[in-house]
């Protein structure tokens, strides 16, 4: 359940209608609902509560500031694959010492950083990784606390771009590896492995997966505590769905009945992951309509959201529920349902200013009859959105606003011209004298 809403013809960020911000602070605009988010890490709270998970919010699904520290107020830990994830999660207001640190190409400055920020846990995902985490912790005179990532050859059942728990992924090791890599940890005075970790991909929908995945886990613990190691964390990643379309990923409640026993199994804390539930549903994209064009039979409704500001479409060929913001009296209310013919509507192209072929948010989308100047809605923006965003064609990326009740918070300014040049003014520096 989210809390953007249509009230006579209108669409609400909770008690705000979006054409007002739209109106103030411009299009392309990211517009978010802190309630929605808030509403997503208590139903993760409250569906595994018997097994008191620590939600490790995975940063890189939306890393503005203002949403880590709502996330950080209301009890939230942090799950970061860089350095830079790890610095904005202690600005923040987070704490690092329930900080997960996940990704496979951590460079030994990114290895040291959260050495001395102190972070909960390093999740390895190989053997040379684990070397590098050694060797940075013994030359710092510290112990590294450690989950190995196992893949337990799963599969999600997802898109190939974001499956990760198949034997052939390039993240974490597969059960064999891992267990050997096990042998050896014993022998390293620098490393404690605590925990077990396991992410096997994102836009999971059922709940086969994580159950199979957790089986797994409950052999695979029980295997390292043989081996003598304390473990004391199962990570069990992120990767919960939502419901882009209509109702087509299962309830959080759902995915915590399968899992939990077997985590009570394990004997272990729960640790996991979850971006895209969190701020998924909670974040929408607002556009508005340049032209429209007619090319052949096809029709192009050329609009100010690009794929610069949300490349989902283009990359993973996602699907993102589109609407007006105002829809004219006598026009069909936002289908729940856009596999069936909505009357009233036409196939449109729906694309971006970006001389890229590939620049389109929707194709042969149904849409009632809009013109230069209406408002879009692209809904479900709120995970893999913003953090994608480029500056692609020199466009300054979109501001974003985060919407409580009545309140309206500017978490992201738009930026300038000059923003996007700073960085590169070197370049009309005189030159230096050659010698
Ligand atoms: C991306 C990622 C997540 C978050 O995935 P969602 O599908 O957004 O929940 C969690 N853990 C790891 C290691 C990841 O790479």
């Amino acid at each position: 359940m989210d809390h953007f809403r249509y009230h006579d013809n209108q669409l609400f960020c909770e008690d705000i209608p979006v054409a007002e911000l739209a109106e103030k602070f411009g299009t392309p605009l990211y517009v978010y609902s802190a309630t929605t988010i808030l509403d997503q890490l208590k139903a993760l709270q409250t569906a595994f509560a018997e097994v008191e998970p620590l939600i490790c919010y995975s940063v890189k699904a939306n890393s503005n500031l203002g949403i880590l520290k709502l996330l950080a107020e209301h009890g939230s830990a942090f799950d970061v694959v860089s350095g830079g994830e790890l610095h904005r999660v202690v600005v923040a207001g987070g704490k690092a010492n329930q900080t997960v640190f996940a990704g496979v190409g951590k460079t030994d400055q990114e290895i040291s950083e959260a050495l001395h920020a102190g972070v909960l846990m390093f999740n390895v995902e190989s053997e040379a990784e684990l070397d590098a985490v050694a060797r940075v912790a013994a030359k710092e005179g510290k112990v590294a606390p450690i989950a190995l990532r196992v893949n337990p050859d799963v599969d999600p059942k997802t898109h190939r771009y974001i499956s990760t728990g198949k034997k052939e992924s390039k993240f974490g090791m597969d059960i064999d590896r891992s267990l050997k890599l096990a042998e050896r940890v014993k022998s390293i005075g620098s490393v404690t492995m605590i925990g077990m970790h396991m992410h096997i991909g994102s836009q999971i929908t059922t709940v086969e997966p994580h159950a199979g995945a957790a089986a797994k886990a409950v052999e695979i613990i029980a295997q390292l505590r043989a081996m003598g190691h304390p473990i004391s964390w199962y990570n069990m990643g992120g990767g919960f769905g939502i419901n882009y379309k209509g109702h087509e990923a299962k309830a959080i409640a759902e995915f915590a009945s399968v899992v939990v026993p077997y985590v009570k199994a394990t004997g272990c804390r729960l640790a996991m992951e979850p971006g895209r539930v969190v701020v998924g549903n909670a974040g929408i994209l607002v556009s508005r309509v340049l032209y429209t064009k007619q090319s052949g039979e096809k029709r192009f409704l050329i609009q100010d959201a690009a794929m610069n500001d949300l490349i989902r479409p283009a990359l993973y060929e996602s699907f993102h529920r589109i609407w007006p913001v105002v829809v004219p009296p006598g026009l069909p209310a936002p289908p729940d349902d856009y596999e069936a013919a909505i009357p009233g509507t036409a196939p449109w192209d729906v694309v971006g200013p970006i001389c890229e072929s590939g620049d389109f948010l929707a194709k042969d989308r149904s849409l009632p009859p809009l013109d230069r100047g209406d408002l879009l809605a692209v809904f479900s923006a709120g995970a893999y959105g913003m953090v994608m965003a480029s500056n692609y064609n020199t466009r300054p990326r979109a501001a974003e606003i985060l919407v409580s009740g009545r309140e309206v918070h500017v978490v992201r300014r738009r930026e300038t011209y000059d923003d996007l040049l700073g960085p590169e003014l070197v370049a009309l520096e005189p030159a230096p004298a050659s010698h």
